[in-house]
């Protein structure tokens, strides 16, 4: 194994940030179920099936993030409930971005359904990613990254082991609709290389180098996220000839959920240096940080004025 990889300093990035926390699937489902109102250790264990020791270390992990807050319960006594903090209540703008995608890409699903419904304009909607500047719509294609003022490099942040989340992919099909969507969103390399590849790092050597990814992970992942139809693999003749990894549509459309992630990261992960990246808006020629808004009425959306309506939620 190449020593660079195994220690090396990486570049700081908000999004890797933010995946080393909530990128696992144990995680995702804990989350999942803590939004539709579980609080209780044995209601998560009675709800998921997940194993005791998992859900003791993914809470406490939670917890020392300051996505959940522990509050004892009614009854009182020692027992403890675990309620979303303001870091937890944040996540439902890139876990919305999950479920949007799971809807619009599983099998036989028309892309085009709507999956949220908006309160405030009483109509099903789909929830547009825009800049909170102009109110446009943000795209892979009118964005781009800068460095920003807390760019630089940090230790490389360690995955949780993939052998453990295993477990949590079969539960994949029911919420994800498949254990392979499971397996992508629940994994902290395969959404990093996404976000690598929108960011045009496309090159295996280049991946390498950029995530310090061991070379044996990304040809797995790489693998994985060819099968799942979200990269494809394209053949470059330059000086020399090449392989490079390009999202497909079906990878494009995972925008808002890298987009989501970037901000989440960089509001609760960040140090007092700033943000590692600054995104820009070629629409409107400004700094943007995104948000949704109801593609019926146009309106920006809040947490508490959107339901999810799809088969996967
Ligand atoms: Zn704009
Ligand atoms: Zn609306």
């Amino acid at each position: 194994m190449n020593e660079d990889v195994e220690s090396g300093l990486v570049a700081r990035y908000s999004v890797v940030r933010a995946l080393a926390v909530i990128g696992d699937g144990w995680t995702l489902l804990i989350l999942r179920a803590a939004f539709h109102g579980t609080h209780r250790y044995t209601d998560w264990q009675a709800e998921l099936g997940v194993p005791k020791a998992v859900l003791s270390n993914r809470l406490e992990r939670l917890v020392e993030a300051g996505i959940f807050r522990k509050v004892p319960t009614l009854a009182g006594g020692k027992r403890m409930e675990y309620h979303l903090a303001e870091a937890g209540l944040a996540l439902w703008e890139p876990l919305s971005a999950i479920f949007r995608w799971a809807n619009r890409w599983s099998d036989g699903a028309t892309p085009d359904a709507l999956w949220f419904h908006h309160t405030v304009c009483g109509h099903d909607c789909d929830l547009v990613i825009s800049c909170d500047t102009c109110a446009q719509p943000l795209t892979p294609f009118n964005t781009f990254a800068v460095s920003g003022p807390g760019a630089g490099l940090e230790e490389r942040i360690e995955a949780h082991s993939r052998r453990r989340a295993n477990s949590a992919s079969r539960h994949g099909e029911k919420y994800l609709g498949s254990a392979e969507v499971m397996a992508m969103f629940g994994d902290m390399w395969s959404s990093a290389i996404i976000a690598s590849a929108f960011r045009g790092v496309r090159r295996f050597n280049d991946l390498v180098a950029y995530l310090r990814i061991p070379p044996l992970v990304l040809s797995m992942r790489i693998k994985e996220l060819l099968a799942l139809g979200v990269l494809k693999r394209k053949s470059v003749e330059d000086s020399e000839r090449y392989e490079a990894f390009h999202l497909t549509r079906k990878g494009l459309d995972l925008f808002p959920y890298i987009a989501m992630l970037a901000k989440w990261g960089d509001r609760w992960c960040g140090d007092q240096s700033g943000a590692p990246l600054v995104f820009n808006h070629r629409t409107c020629g400004h700094e943007y940080k995104p948000h949704y808004r109801c593609s019926v009425c146009g309106g920006r959306v809040n947490r508490s004025e959107i339901t999810l309506i799809g088969a996967y939620s």
